[in-house]
C-alpha cells in the first residue's frame, strides 16, 4: 500500500511559491475574516497564518465578535473587495448560525475569490471551464497527479456534500471523465456504492465511517475528515482499510497539508490575474 503523502508534496510546493513570489516581486495579502472564537477556526486561521508567512504572503486576520450583524460582514467584505492592497478574501467556517457562510463568502469579488465561492467561480466550475478552484478539491486533485493517478472512467464515491468539498469535487472529477456517486447521510446502503468504487473520498467528518468491509480490493481511499478522539486527530477510515487499499491518504499528513497549500496556490494564481 502507498501512502499519498500530502505533506511531503506540500513542503515542495512551498519551496516553489516562495521561489516564485521572491522572482516575481509578488506583494500578495491575504485578508481572513474570522467571526467569533470557535476553536477549530483559531486553528485553521493560525495554520493559514504560519504558511502564507512561509512563502512571503502577509495575511491579515479581521476577527469579528460572535454577535457581529449581518450587515457589518457585508460593510468590511465590501471594503475589502475595494481595497486595492488586497490580493485574496475569505470566510473562515464554521460561522455563527445567525450568518450564512454562503450568502458571505459569495459576495467576494470573483478576482479575489481565494476559496473559488462566487456564483461565478462555481459556475464556470460546473461549466467545465474552471477558473479558481476551491482549496481542498485542488489539493485532492493535485495529490491524484502527483502520484500519477488518473480519475478518468474510474468509478469514484464521495461521501458528503458540503459546498466546500463535496459538490465542488463531483463536478471537478466529472470534468476529468471520472463516473462519480455522490453520498451522503440520507444514502441508504451506503456499502453498495463503496464496495463497487475503485476511488473513494470521504468528506464528513465521522470516525471509522469507512471500513473494510464496505470497500473493495486494492481501492485508493482519499480521507478528508477531521476528527478528534482521545486527543489525536483521525480521519472517517477506520484502520483496518489498509488492508484492502493500494493507495491511501494519512490523518493529518494527507489532505489537510495540500489544502492549506493550494491556499496559496489561488493566491498566486489571483495575483497574476490581477496584475
Ligand atoms: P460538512 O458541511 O460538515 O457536511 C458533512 C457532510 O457529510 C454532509 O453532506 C452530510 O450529509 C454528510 N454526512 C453526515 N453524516 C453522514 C453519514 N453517516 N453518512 C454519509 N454522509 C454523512 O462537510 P465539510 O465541511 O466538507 O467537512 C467534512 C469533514 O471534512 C469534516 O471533518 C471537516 O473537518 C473535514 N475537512 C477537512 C479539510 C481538509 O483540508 N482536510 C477541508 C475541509 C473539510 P447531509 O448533507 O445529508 O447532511
Amino acid at each position: 500500500m502507498t501512502i499519498l503523502d500530502g505533506k511531503k508534496i506540500r513542503e515542495e510546493l512551498l519551496e516553489k511559491y516562495k521561489r516564485i513570489i521572491q522572482e516575481k516581486d509578488l506583494n500578495i495579502i491575504l485578508a481572513i475574516i474570522q467571526i467569533g472564537d470557535n476553536s477549530s477556526s483559531n486553528t485553521y486561521v493560525k495554520n493559514k497564518e504560519i504558511y502564507t508567512k512561509k512563502v512571503g504572503i502577509e495575511t491579515k486576520v479581521f476577527k469579528l465578535p460572535e454577535d457581529i450583524k449581518e450587515e457589518e460582514c457585508i460593510t468590511l467584505i465590501n471594503q475589502l473587495n475595494n481595497d486595492k492592497t488586497i490580493t485574496g478574501i475569505l470566510v473562515q467556517s464554521p460561522l455563527p448560525n445567525h450568518l450564512d457562510f454562503k450568502k458571505l463568502s459569495r459576495l467576494i469579488l470573483d478576482s479575489k475569490d481565494v476559496d473559488g465561492l462566487s456564483k461565478n467561480n462555481i459556475f464556470a466550475l460546473r461549466d467545465n471551464k474552471e477558473k479558481i478552484l476551491p482549496c481542498t478539491v485542488k489539493g485532492i486533485l493535485k495529490i491524484l497527479d502527483y502520484y500519477k493517478i488518473s480519475v478518468e472512467g474510474k468509478n469514484i464515491v464521495i461521501i458528503g456534500r458540503s459546498d466546500i468539498v463535496g459538490r465542488p469535487l463531483t463536478d471537478a472529477l466529472i470534468n476529468r471523465n471520472a463516473t462519480v456517486t455522490l453520498c451522503h447521510s440520507k444514502t441508504k446502503n451506503i456499502e453498495i456504492y463503496t464496495s463497487q468504487a475503485d476511488i473513494i473520498i470521504s468528506a464528513v467528518g465521522h470516525p471509522s465511517l469507512v471500513t473494510k468491509d464496505m470497500v473493495k480490493d486494492q481501492f485508493i481511499g482519499i480521507d478528508v475528515g477531521i476528527n478528534y478522539e482521545d486527543g489525536k486527530i483521525i480521519g472517517d477510515f477506520h484502520e483496518n482499510v489498509k488492508e484492502k487499499a493500494s493507495y491511501l491518504t494519512p490523518v493529518p499528513g494527507g489532505v489537510g497539508p495540500m489544502t492549506i497549500a493550494m491556499l496559496i496556490d489561488n493566491l498566486i494564481e489571483l495575483k497574476e490575474g490581477q496584475i
